[in-house]
């Protein structure tokens, strides 16, 4: 049979997630040091998994409302509103398989054939796939270096065309550490809401900030309104293996997205929803001890990171956010690909290519620091030396 007319063109046009390429391969190699994932090294804290267990025990086995356990979409709602400042009600409050679903249901609800989203590059390798899946045109907004790998008020107005609909706004970003501050997201807010888009904003790595919190669009008077804010656990608490996200916004869009959802997922699981209460609830009733001494290690990684690639030559931009690094390579000469290639193959340590993140992280690689500081330290002695070799 040839597969290659059975299975839809647009599948079959869509590149593999570069990220999982070198993942895969690393994964096979002994020895090998990845800072290729990005995923928290930590194990979900004890008393969150205790309560999974617990609900386990209890018999809490059955399907959720299609919208997740009212319970949990009020203490999401809480927790909104003391980071954000902003009021949701509990049915604007949409409970999803990880923040992934939440994305996929953001383009799908949203698009026509033919719209346009504008979507930062180098940016986290979904939202591009999720628009052309969804029947939509990504447009890339080159963001660069010397900008601090933010949108700027200019390169937003020059991408605007008739037919855009959206813009992602992710930040804490991935793969650049790049975060944008309250005058920042002022400085765009006015042109987002005169041409009237929709902002779809990925603030998964919300939590993960260094030096200053986050601030998030929504907090912006007269942006509620127009965004689809999407989080989840798997970054702030350590939760990627439980698929546990949401998304808050008008309960028109996420009554749209609700349809979806209620036909593809039905809903996220029961055992992961009661963790995922116990999560928030504990973090917000002792003032986030977990998350906070996560964060503590984060960031002293970070700044080894940091200054160790730049003291080896690689020149690195100061990353605000999340867990990655992004030095530039172009001084060796070696494109993105090939510097990875060659490290994984000569020296055991897995990075991921910049281009995995579109064509405009060509020239960069990617470091996770969500790797304990000895690996991270055995990692960078062995780039030293292959930055000497080559
Ligand atoms: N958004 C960004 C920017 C990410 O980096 C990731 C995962 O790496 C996700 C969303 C997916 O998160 P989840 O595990 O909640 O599906």
């Amino acid at each position: 049979m040839n597969y290659n007319k059975v299975i839809a063109k647009n599948v079959i046009n869509m590149p593999p997630s570069g990220i999982r390429k070198f993942f895969d391969v690393a994964s096979t190699r002994k020895d090998c040091i990845s800072l290729g994932i990005g995923e928290p090294d930590f194990v979900t804290p004890w008393n969150i998994r205790e309560r999974a267990i617990y609900a386990i025990e209890r018999g809490e086995t059955h399907y959720t409302s299609n919208w997740g356990s009212p319970k949990l979409r009020l203490q999401i709602a809480a927790y909104l509103q003391l980071r954000t400042g902003v009021s949701y009600a509990e049915k604007e409050i949409l409970v999803t398989t990880g923040a992934s679903e939440a994305l996929d249901l953001a383009f799908r609800s949203l698009l026509n054939g033919g719209e346009e989203i504008l979507i930062p590059a180098p940016s986290y390798v979904s939202y591009m796939p999720n628009t052309i899946l969804a029947g939509g045109v990504p447009v890339p907004l080159q963001v660069v270096e010397e900008n601090k790998f933010k949108i700027t008020r200019d390169l937003l107005k020059a991408a605007i065309t008739k037919n855009t609909k959206a813009i992602v706004i992710p930040y804490p970003n991935n793969p650049t550490g790049a975060i944008m501050t309250k005058e920042d997201l002022l400085d765009i807010a006015d042109v987002i809401k005169e041409n009237d888009l929709i902002v779809i904003a990925d603030e998964i790595y919300s939590e993960l900030t260094y030096g200053r919190k986050h601030f998030s669009i929504v907090s912006i008077p007269g942006m509620r309104e127009r965004t689809i804010l999407i989080n989840g656990f798997s970054k702030a608490f350590a939760m990627t293996g439980w698929r546990l996200g949401y998304v808050a916004g008008p309960v028109e869009i996420l009554s749209a997205m609700c349809k979806i959802h209620q036909y593809t997922m039905l809903c996220a699981s029961t055992i992961s929803q009661a963790a995922g209460y116990e999560a928030i609830k504990y973090e917000m009733e002792n003032d986030f001890p977990q998350v906070t001494e996560m964060l503590i290690q984060y960031d002293r990684r970070r700044k080894f990171i940091y200054n160790s690639f730049n003291e080896m030559g690689l020149k690195c931009f100061e990353a605000e956010g999340a867990f990655y690094v992004f030095p530039n390579i172009t001084s060796t000469g070696l494109s993105s690909e090939e510097f990875c290639s060659r490290l994984l193959f000569e020296k055991n340590v897995a990075c991921v290519p910049g281009d995995a993140f579109g064509e405009a992280g060509e020239g960069y690689i990617r470091c996770s620091y969500a790797s304990s500081i000895e690996n991270i330290e055995e990692a960078l002695n062995r780039i030293r030396e292959f930055l000497q070799e080559i």
